[in-house]
């Protein structure tokens, strides 16, 4: 979207834009509740943000704005704000006695809300003439719908308004991390107009906006995510995997003002690694082992900690939810690598010796060595053999099973296509027979305990070997 910054008579408008402008809306829009959950804000921000909503959504969408106080401590988000809030029509105030986190709030101000569309929105935002009406417009013929404005840069520093050029959607990696991309040919071809919808992977958490019955029925917030983070890809994920599209409406912009470093403090980088867990555990499936490969704090921690994600299985059952090989093959291809799909993993326990493979690091990874060891939950004897053929190093993924001497060792994974060097089969009769040379890996006594060998195929025990867990029927 070509547009320039603030003039005197407003925006100057190019192309989509005018024709954002030329859009006329029922008048029998739903109506809105605005959900601002807060904590410490700025008291000249946060009145921004809610000034800006009553100055530009039309009046009779606008049911209630509820503002949300986590516990906020800063004297004059105290009375002075309660009594400057009880003379503005429509908005309501509502204290939280303890710290909440942003999920929980959100929720704790949803359940008070009594428009047709929940709107939650960050304490720091500025929204711009017409950003409400698209957004409830895509809402009513679309009831399933997670929808979001653009939204531009609010300078944290000079707060100069910079409005977002091209469109861009929300994506994120495996380690659960949320980016914006500029959208795809792929994409751009199956929208209609410069103004229809973006199918978005997922949407940020900043400006969100769903029908309300929807959101209490497909299972709100994640009440177990603490304080702050990862909950807009919990929600777009399973809006997409339970039913529902998630989408960015261009002619919809709000403003925001973004933190200037991230994350604040360690409390809340903890917090964020448990809510992607907690992800993790309950969307991702087998795939969560690539999430774990990427984020070893959190591979540690989910081990430690065993989190019980058990409400969130019983609703994903409830709501007859597809699992996430739909969601790589049908909303974000991009995100898998082949070698991210997953044949088996785990540990891969050798029958002959009742023993596990472990990567015993070296100096460097390649100077480390593949021994067989008491079986363990160490991220050491971790491995995957994916459809690529290879077999991974869980605790080094760029690692993979290679040969020298006809000794087995890790090594960088090669990307050659014809590398059957590093090439398995892994048999159901158990034994891994090297692609190359037609050889078994076989548990050999060597000078220091037991090493990993390539020999003739003979079936003995041992070169018959099991992972831990299978992913091939969940992948059909
Ligand atoms: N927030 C809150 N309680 C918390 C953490 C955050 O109410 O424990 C509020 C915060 O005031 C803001 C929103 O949640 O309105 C999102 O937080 P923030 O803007 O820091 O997240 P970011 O936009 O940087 O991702
Ligand atoms: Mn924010």
């Amino acid at each position: 979207m070509a547009l320039t910054k603030r003039s005197a008579s407003g925006y100057l408008y190019a192309g989509s834009c005018l024709r954002c402008l030329q859009q006329e809306y029922d008048s029998s829009l739903p109506t809105a509740s605005v959900i601002i959950c807060f904590h410490d804000e700025a008291w000249s921000t946060l009145l921004r943000t809610v000034h800006s909503i009553m100055d530009t959504a039309p009046k009779a969408s606008l049911k209630d704005i509820i503002l949300v106080d986590d516990l906020s401590q800063q004297g004059s988000l105290k009375s002075a704000l309660s009594e400057y809030i009880s003379k503005l029509d429509r908005v309501k105030l509502i204290r939280s006695n303890k710290r909440l986190g942003v999920i929980r709030g959100r929720m704790l101000g949803a359940a008070r809300a009594t428009g047709d569309v929940l709107v939650f929105m960050d304490s720091h935002c500025e929204c711009q003439k017409g950003w409400l009406e698209p957004l409830l417009a895509r809402l009513s013929s679309n009831r399933n719908s997670v929808v979001s404005p653009v939204i531009d840069v609010i300078d944290w520093k000079t707060f100069q308004y910079y409005h977002s050029v091209g469109l861009h959607r929300g994506v994120f990696d495996w380690k659960l991390d949320f980016h914006w991309e500029p959208v795809p040919d792929h994409e751009e071809k199956v929208r209609q107009s410069p103004i229809s919808p973006i199918r978005s992977p997922v949407v940020a958490g900043a400006v969100v906006a769903m029908d309300r019955h929807c959101f209490q029925n497909t299972g709100a917030y994640d009440s177990d995510m603490t304080l702050w983070g990862a909950e807009n890809l919990e929600l777009s994920i399973r809006t997409w995997l339970c039913g529902g599209s998630v989408e960015i409406i261009p002619c919809s912009h709000v403003g925001h003002v973004y933190r200037d470093h991230f994350p604040r403090t360690f409390s809340y980088e903890e917090a964020i690694v448990r809510n992607k867990i907690r992800i993790a555990e309950t969307w991702l499936g087998s795939f969560k082992e690539n999430f774990y490969n990427h984020n070893t704090v959190a591979f540690l921690i989910s081990k430690a900690e065993k989190p019980d994600c058990s409400e969130r299985l019983q609703l994903q059952k409830r709501l007859g939810c597809r699992n996430f090989h739909w969601f790589i093959s049908n909303v974000y291809p991009e995100l898998s690598q082949p070698e991210d799909t997953l044949k088996f993993s785990g540990k891969l326990y050798n029958t002959g010796v009742g023993s596990c493979a472990n990567y015993r690091p070296g100096k460097a990874i390649e100077e480390g060595s593949i021994e067989l060891s008491p079986c363990s939950d160490s991220l050491t004897q971790h491995f995957e053999y994916n459809s690529m053929r290879e077999i991974r190093l869980g605790s080094a993924p760029l690692f993979c099973f290679d040969v020298r001497h006809e000794k087995v060792i890790p090594q960088n994974c090669t990307k050659e296509t014809d590398n059957s060097q590093q090439h398995w089969d892994v048999q159901e009769n158990g034994m891994i027979v090297h692609v190359l040379s037609g050889k078994c890996i076989e548990a050999v006594k060597s000078e220091d305990g037991k090493d990993l060998f390539l020999c003739a195929c003979n079936k003995n025990a041992n070169q018959l070997w099991q992972f831990e867990r299978s992913h091939v029927l969940e992948q059909r």
